[in-house]
């Protein structure tokens, strides 16, 4: 027998995130309003007036407004950068000093003819 059900669906009205998406890659359905709404308070999720907001978009509504709880200083060794980092324990932010150089994009198809300032990842890695 194939029968028509209505099912419901929780979607974050900032990031359009489904709930479920963050666990099972897929929205989670619902029987019923109420299971819904209950479930969106377990997972952390907030409801103001008929707004809803998801967990990720609540830890970054809280950083904009208090900001960042950053953890400790850790060292960080990544291609050709060295330093420290630090990351938000609420939003997942990440915060480096010192900051990363800008990134310089080549166009190969046009290369530059004079590349004695090109400085590459081996060279610093044994300087
Ligand atoms: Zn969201
Ligand atoms: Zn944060």
């Amino acid at each position: 027998m194939i029968r028509e059900k209505a099912i419901f669906e929780v979607e974050c009205d900032r990031c359009q995130s489904p709930l479920g998406y963050a666990d099972d890659g897929c929205a989670w359905h619902f029987d019923t309003h109420q299971a819904a709404l209950e479930e969106l308070t377990e997972c952390g999720w907030v409801q103001a007036a008929n707004r809803l907001l998801c967990s990720d978009c609540v830890a970054k509504e809280a950083c904009a407004l208090l900001g960042h709880t950053w953890g400790d200083w850790e060292p960080v060794e990544r291609f050709a950068y060295s330093g420290l980092r630090r990351g938000c324990e609420l939003c997942g932010a990440g915060e480096l000093d010192p900051p990363p150089p800008p990134l310089v994009f080549v166009d190969l198809s046009n290369p530059p003819s004079d590349t004695r300032d090109w400085r590459w990842f081996d060279d610093e890695q044994e300087a």
